[in-house]
């Protein structure tokens, strides 16, 4: 069996700093490492070799030629050989340009029965590459799988999402990203063949629009720095505290989006462009990141002079489609059928690939879930489009384009990204903007009738329910870390999360992870009780509104990290604190 494992190198993430003169990032004397999803992706395909599977591990990279290291650090984990492609063409790649140029070197290698890949990167983290590179290949993909098991050539992968753990079944060639991350252990010298344009394509031209910056529709027109001020006070009365966090919440409010629609942008009459969001819902009522979208959705519709469009895939949809509407939802796009009864990646990407290439609605915005990251990528790589991962705020310029700002190495650094193609993507995050309120509205329905769709190859046969969507929908988000002990009792309205020690031991389980290598949560109010607070950690809470910590140690980085901090026993100070929603 041969096993590609495709694996980036990152900087590290806390060593990147931003140079307000140059209004750029100081890259000089970065340390760069193997993106550790990679790390994890390579010592998983040695380990699958190890249980018997006969042939050969290939760590595949494309980057500038100090990614070699990266692909030694692969050497180490187990992997025979590598390839390096290197060439000036394949410079400034967005994921789609970089996903076509890796589809075509796993072509041009042969013969590959699996392809393991992270889950995202540390660095830009759209996750969008492995579902791209799938597209490219015409190969099924699972995304975030937690557990893999291959046997003469069929795979059996779990996928870790908010719901819990899905079990599918397969046969390779396929792409596997994987969920889970791990450190690489040092370097080896072996085989590294380096690969340039002239060794995929045969008509190699001048401009080549396969590679580089001309294959690719996003750009990356700046970057800031919206490292967040945070006062880091000490407590010693856990009523002052209160107080103080009261005040907070009051002044860093969100007023809920507006129901007015702006003024259209621009000077072109006659143009209009409607926004769409996609719906994400879940047991009979859209997730609340979908009504988000939707509220923001009339802001930008407005500035596109259209119509704020829910487009809702699944089966007995009439609440959900009724619903978005008193959201929001001018329009409501609806395909009911029985085949999208399942939240299937496979079978919801197939039917949102045939409305987006026939409706070309001018935006859509998606979900940034585990769900949304992977159905949209999918089809940006099916239908060769760009695609923005992971937004955090969104706008139109006078030329009705989305501009869309993301977060990057931790989520300090936000950059801006502007796509040239039509139907303009983007996934984004939960929380990042307010529901309009609800009002008793009622919009009108288009039906559509859903094309036969192609067998699927990626059977669901097994689920296991353990959701922890909670930590997108609620206002007030604990954290714990693993010095806690045990857990704390929480009002059923408040969601519970862990830092990556808290849950490898066992605290919680692991779809609860917060941090660079779990998920961020955008809270009204994040608890965080004794966590430690280093870098990885903070990444997890830098959107959220307002930061109380609780700590035992009196020097944990958490306390100056956070707005209030408390030193002393969370079984004492809690309690009061939960009291504050
Ligand atoms: C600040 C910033 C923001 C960006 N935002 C976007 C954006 O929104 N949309 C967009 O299309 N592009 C974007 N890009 C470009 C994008 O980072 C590159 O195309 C990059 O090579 C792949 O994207 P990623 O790091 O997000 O990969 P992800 O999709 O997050 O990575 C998932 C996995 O894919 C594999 N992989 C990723 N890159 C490579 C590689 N070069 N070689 C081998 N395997 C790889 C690894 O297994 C990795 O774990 C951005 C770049 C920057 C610097």
């Amino acid at each position: 069996m041969k096993i590609v494992c495709l694996v980036k190198q990152v900087p590290r993430a806390d060593a990147i700093e931003f140079d307000p003169e140059t209004k750029s990032l100081r890259r000089e004397g970065v340390p760069l490492l193997l993106n550790p999803f990679d790390a994890a992706a390579v010592a998983q395909a040695a380990e699958l070799k190890r249980q018997g599977l006969d042939g050969e591990v290939i760590a595949m990279t494309m980057g500038p030629p100090q990614a070699a290291a990266a692909l030694r650090e692969c050497l180490a984990l187990g992997a025979d050989r590598c390839i390096h492609l290197s060439d000036r063409v394949f410079a400034v790649a967005d994921t789609l340009g970089t996903s076509r140029t890796l589809a075509l070197a796993i072509v041009e290698e042969g013969d590959v029965d699996l392809v393991l890949c992270g889950r995202k990167s540390l660095d830009s983290e759209t996750w969008q590459v492995p579902p791209e590179t799938a597209a490219f290949l015409g190969w099924p993909h699972v995304t975030s799988v937690a557990d893999v098991v291959v046997s003469a050539g069929h795979i059996r992968a779990t996928r870790e999402t908010e719901h819990g753990f899905d079990t599918y079944e397969l046969n390779g060639p396929a792409v596997l990203s994987l969920a889970h991350a791990r450190a690489a252990d040092g370097a080896r010298d072996g085989t590294i063949d380096v690969w340039t344009a002239a060794d995929l394509v045969d008509d190699l031209r001048e401009n080549d629009k396969r590679f580089g910056q001309t294959g690719s529709p996003t750009r990356v027109l700046a970057v800031r720095d919206v490292t967040p001020e945070r006062a880091g006070d000490a407590f010693d009365s856990v009523d002052e505290a209160s107080a103080r966090i009261r005040e907070l919440l009051a002044e860093r409010a969100t007023e809920p989006s507006s129901w007015d629609k702006p003024e259209r942008l621009g000077e072109t009459p006659g143009k209009a462009y409607d926004c769409w969001t996609l719906v994400e819902h879940r047991e009979g009522r859209p997730a609340r990141v979908s009504l988000e979208l939707l509220g923001k959705g009339r802001e930008l519709a407005g500035k596109l002079g259209g119509e704020n469009v829910a487009l809702v895939l699944g089966f007995r949809l009439d609440e959900v489609a009724r619903e978005v509407a008193r959201y929001g939802a001018e329009r409501v796009v609806v395909a009911d059928d029985a085949s999208l009864s399942e939240r299937h990646p496979e079978a919801w990407s197939g039917a949102l690939r045939s409305i987006v290439g026939e409706a070309k609605p001018h935006v859509l915005l998606i979900p940034a879930t585990t769900f949304g990251r992977d159905v949209g990528a999918r089809v940006a790589g099916e239908l060769e489009l760009g695609m923005t991962g992971d937004c955090v705020g969104l706008g139109i310029d006078r030329g009705g384009r989305l501009i869309q700002t993301k977060p990057a190495y931790g989520g300090n650094i936000v950059s801006v990204i502007m796509g040239a193609t039509t139907p303009q993507l983007a996934t984004v995050r939960p929380r990042m903007f307010e529901p309009v309120e609800r009002r008793d509205v009622v919009a009108p329905v288009d039906r559509l009738e859903l094309r036969k769709q192609p067998e699927r190859r990626t059977q669901l046969v097994e689920q296991r329910a353990l959701p922890a969507w909670d930590l997108d929908e609620a206002d007030v988000v604990v954290c714990i870390g693993s010095a806690v002990g045990e857990l704390p009792e929480l009002p059923e309205a408040i969601a519970l999360g862990g830092t990556r020690d808290a849950c490898e031991q066992g605290l919680l389980p692991r779809n609860r992870q917060l941090g660079l290598l779990g998920r961020a949560v955008a809270p009204r109010l994040l608890i965080a009780i004794d966590v430690p607070g280093d870098f990885e950690e903070l990444t997890a809470f830098v959107k959220a509104d307002v930061i109380a910590a609780i700590n035992r140690d009196a020097s944990a980085p958490m306390l100056h990290a956070a707005d209030v901090g408390l030193v002393g026993d969370w079984r004492d100070l809690l309690p009061p604190l939960l009291e504050l929603r």
